[in-house]
């Protein structure tokens, strides 16, 4: 299902514009505009969750896939053997500002924490 007025819920439908990394039925991955790193690309699920909280509303084997794909979009961006940061911002503390899940994953040079 998907939220209104969720941008990621459109990249993810098409509806707004994204330069796309990858994509299969459950999971999409998409430049990050405004990249914090060389590389910068975000792994989404397709479906709306807006947190950790609510991962177990997706469907069967997404988490999963979100994971692999994030490990194999490094592996595309040639900084699987550098080094790459996971990261998960969940919730207002962890200044996560976009509410529709997502892993970023960043590298391409030497990440601080
Ligand atoms: P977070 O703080 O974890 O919620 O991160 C949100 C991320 O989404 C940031 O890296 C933003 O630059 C990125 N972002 C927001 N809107 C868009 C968009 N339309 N296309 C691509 N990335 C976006």
């Amino acid at each position: 299902m998907s939220e209104n007025g969720c941008v990621f819920c459109k990249i993810a439908s098409g509806e707004e514009e994204s330069e796309i990394v990858y994509e299969e039925e459950g999971v999409m991955a998409f430049h990050s505009i405004g990249g914090k790193a060389p590389v910068h690309v975000l792994v989404i699920p397709r479906e709306h969750v807006s947190s950790l909280e609510e991962i177990g509303e997706l469907p069967e084997g997404v988490t999963k896939r979100i994971f692999e794909v994030a490990q194999e979009v490094a592996e595309k961006m040639d900084v699987a053997r550098s080094g790459y940061v996971f990261r998960i911002n969940n919730g207002p503390d962890a200044g996560q500002e976009v509410f529709h899940l997502h892993v970023h994953v960043m590298g391409g040079e030497r990440m601080e924490m």
